[in-house]
């Protein structure tokens, strides 16, 4: 399956002219990059039939991964340098007059998640293939993704994210898998001798077209495929037709065609709408009905089910999986309830992904009834008959009963249902998996502690890395060999050149290098250039009050009035970078992003500070802006209230570019420092413990801002005014509540960023520090976390080799 340059060339002459209309000549780089997708995808989806043919005959074990959120980015380059192609394809382009590299920028992110919780399951696509798993993703093809982000005036707008003009090259319809997913309506049940019967009527459906992706591996013969459903309307109702109702004939296909027409922008936050509840039995019913599709073709059973398919669930989104599974085994297969629970909780695995209450999904029971009646049944059964063994076999408390159920009286428990249920629930860190353990769901867990455990998140590294980054990943081939990305672990060896001056004048070269790109970058998008001697300080990922942006606003505000007061100090200078979407409904968040536009604009001003602290706000913060952050990047922030993040991935691709963190024992935050140690992170602030115990104790924020001075003048400017803008909904909300803590950290998070600076200065002494992070980045590569996952969850065959 060997493509030759010349074959390249033939294939993307022959897309230009027949599907483009166009020749060589005349076609532009926009047309160029249209006629190069299908070729890659047609690799891809060959690759793809060989490798699951192979897979199918070995009888091997099948990974489903259900999640409401992939955040792909961009894939032209990834799948290029995945299959090794990059030099065919630009030689075959270059014979055309055409740079590859332009048509790169073609190619609009395909932003279908949040935040980390979406790239994490693209990560982990890219990784299940790389390890050579047979597996397969199921999400939703929504129309718009993660809305845009500008920002004017200091303040968020969002504006529609519609990417398909760009995006929908990569994917390939499968109208013949098409599924039908029905909502509302009446459930009657009859019974015939043993045989319980049940008829649904009233309801209304809406076919589910899946829409497939590949997703290709590095250097092995695996290819995972992303199989998205879009919501179209099973056509006509002729009999309100036939009334003259022509506009609720139209109403009603609308209606169902709504379900994929735009992601929810919340991270860490649900959202009780019907549309949401409508969304995620949509992604499950179509993905359930076409799994056991897939595998009665070639089982023509489905009591092997577990034995042949693990089915994950990315975070509790899709936990409806479990109910609607259990809806076609009892229903439509006749399965006693017993054998059929028995096949559900061998199937399925769960994927905590936040503590956090508010994200904790749950459910009106009223509404939940009314879209899905069949659906209701099976869980009330469920919740019924686990708290009879509850009670019966365990002999449990009422108060703890109530704990665990299911169902309140008002509410269905998404994460109970999963727990309950589920043969396996992990957490994204060791942290993270001890709260969940110590906390969250503790009473499961001491009756069932062998479902619990842990895998802590990775990224794909070698996007990161080798595409985003190629000085750095060419002096990594020069001195670790080239096959290094074939196992990151590999990198470690990076640390024998710790006391090697070249080496680390070279990784201090590329570092520049890459500062001095950054900031072309945003000259040409019309930002200013950078000082690149000053220090790369960022914190880039969702706006959210856990994440602690304020406590960063704090510090700088506090370092603007320090300079103030001691214009002649010995200061290095510091460049912050911010990027950061908020929820469009998140208030304090949006209040929160303007606060840093003003101080912005504040420093921008004073003659007297701006060459020493310099604000940046990144608009639009997203994957294909990462890659251009991480290379550039000297200080990680990754400063969350301990025991609030769950794991962070932002953190660890800092840390592969030779990031220093700045950090709490937050997430997996705790890990690398495990793996760097004490000397080459700066850790600050309060442990979990001691969050606990100053909850306990009772925390007042009002008696710290009373006795502090230096945070008392830094809080103050927010009343006081910053460019004559006021911010008290921020003020009072840190004065008077201070939810996650950030006047407790203020002073620590001061010093430890004194410390960085101080670092800094001692440029060998931070080039070590830079190496050692990279050299140790080799555990937070997905390849590892997939690994775990395949021995530990999914119990898979050993994958073929590559
Ligand atoms: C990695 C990534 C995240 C996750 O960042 P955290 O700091 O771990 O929350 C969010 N958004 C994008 C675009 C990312 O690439």
């Amino acid at each position: 399956m060997a493509y030759t340059v010349q074959q390249i060339k033939t294939m993307i002459i022959k897309e230009l002219q027949e599907t483009l209309g166009t020749t060589p000549d005349k076609a532009s780089d926009a047309q160029f990059y249209k006629a190069t997708v299908p070729v890659v995808k047609e690799i891809l989806e060959e690759k793809r039939r060989h490798f699951m043919s192979q897979s199918r005959s070995q009888g091997k074990k099948q990974v489903y991964y259900l999640c409401m959120e992939f955040l792909l980015g961009r894939s032209l380059k990834n799948s290029l340098s995945n299959l090794c192609m990059v030099e065919s394809f630009q030689q075959a382009l270059g014979e055309l007059d055409v740079k590859l590299d332009n048509l790169y920028e073609y190619e609009p992110d395909a932003g279908l998640g949040n935040g980390g919780l979406g790239r994490l399951a693209a990560c982990y696509m890219d990784a299940l293939a790389t390890d050579g798993y047979p597996a397969m993703g199921y999400s939703i093809l929504y129309e718009y993704g993660i809305f845009k982000q500008q920002i004017i005036d200091g303040w968020q707008n969002e504006l529609p994210d519609y990417w398909l003009p760009g995006g929908e090259v990569w994917l390939t319809p499968m109208p013949e898998h098409a599924v039908e997913v029905r909502f509302g309506g009446q459930v009657s049940e009859s019974w015939d001798h043993n045989y319980h019967n049940v008829e649904y009527k009233g309801y209304s459906s809406v076919m589910a077209v899946p829409y497939d992706i590949c997703i290709s591996g590095y250097n092995t013969k695996a290819v995972s495929r992303l199989r998205l459903w879009k919501a179209k309307s099973t056509g006509f109702n002729m009999e309100l037709f036939n009334k003259g109702e022509y506009s609720s004939v139209l109403g009603e296909g609308m209606m169902g065609e709504a379900i994929s027409k735009v992601l929810y922008p919340n991270d860490n936050h649900r959202e009780g709408k019907a549309l949401r509840l409508r969304q995620q039995y949509f992604l499950t019913a179509a993905s359930i009905a076409d799994i056991v599709r897939r595998h009665i073709e070639t089982y023509g059973t489905l009591d092997n089910l577990p034995e042949k398919n693990a089915i994950h669930l990315n975070d509790t989104h899709p936990t409806l999986a479990i109910p609607e599974l259990m809806r076609i085994l009892l229903d439509e297969c006749g399965y006693s309830w017993e054998h059929a629970y028995h096949i559900v909780s061998a199937t399925f695995a769960y994927t905590n992904h936040t503590v956090m209450p508010e994200a904790l999904e749950v459910w009106n029971i009223d509404l939940f009834r009314s879209l899905l009646p069949r659906i209701y049944q099976i869980i009330c059964e469920m919740n019924a008959r686990l708290c009879a063994e509850l009670y019966d076999a365990h002999h449990l408390q009422s108060e703890q009963v109530a704990r665990m159920a299911i169902l309140t009286d008002r509410d269905i428990r998404m994460a109970n249902l999963a727990v309950a249920v589920c043969h396996s629930v992990n957490g994204v860190s060791k942290l993270h998996s001890e709260i969940l353990k110590d906390e969250v769901f503790h009473d499961f867990y001491t009756l069932t502690p062998q479902k619990f455990g842990n895998v802590t998140n990775g990224i794909a590294s070698r996007r990161w890395l080798h595409q985003s980054n190629p000085g750095l990943s060419s002096l990594c081939a020069e001195l670790l060999g080239e096959n290094y990305l074939n196992d990151m672990d590999s990198l470690r060896g990076l640390q024998k050149y710790r006391d090697d001056s070249s080496v680390l004048e070279r990784l201090a070269a590329i570092k520049r290098q890459n500062k001095q790109s950054l900031s072309d970058y945003l000259v040409r998008h019309g930002g200013a250039a950078l000082n690149v001697d000053s220090i790369f300080d960022v914190q880039v990922k969702r706006m959210h009050e856990y994440k602690r942006q304020h406590l960063n606003a704090l510090r700088i505000l506090s370092l603007y009035q320090y300079l103030k007061a001691n214009p002649n100090a010995d200061f290095t200078p510091r460049t912050f970078i911010f990027g950061a979407k908020a929820a469009p409904g998140y208030f304090l968040a949006k209040q929160i992003i303007k606060l840093i536009c003003t101080m912005r604009d504040m420093i921008e001003r004073d003659e007297s500070v701006r060459d020493k602290l310099r604000i940046v706000y990144l608009e639009d913060y997203r994957v294909t802006l990462s890659e251009i952050l991480m290379p550039a990047s000297e200080v990680s922030e990754q400063i969350s209230l301990a025991g609030t993040e769950a794991s962070g991935t932002s953190n660890m691709k800092f840390m592969l570019s030779g990031a220093i963190t700045l950090g709490t024992m937050d997430g997996a935050n705790v890990e690398i420092y495990d793996e760097v140690g004490a000397d080459n992170i700066v850790i600050f602030g309060m442990t979990t413990a001691e969050v606990s115990a100053l909850r306990q104790k009772g925390y007042s924020a009002h008696e710290i801002y009373g006795k502090n001075a230096t945070l008392r003048a830094a809080v103050d400017m927010l009343k006081n005014g910053i460019n004559g803008e006021q911010f008290m909904d921020i003020y009072n909300s840190l004065v008077f509540k201070d939810p996650y803590m950030v006047f407790a950290d203020f002073d620590s998070y001061l010093e430890a960023s004194k410390k960085t600076a101080s670092l800094y200065t001692d440029t060998r002494r931070w080039q070590q520090m830079s190496l050692q992070n990279t050299a140790c980045s080799g555990i937070f590569c997905a390849d590892r976390s997939i690994r775990e996952y395949a021995r530990n969850i999914w119990k898979l065959d050993e994958p073929s080799a590559r």
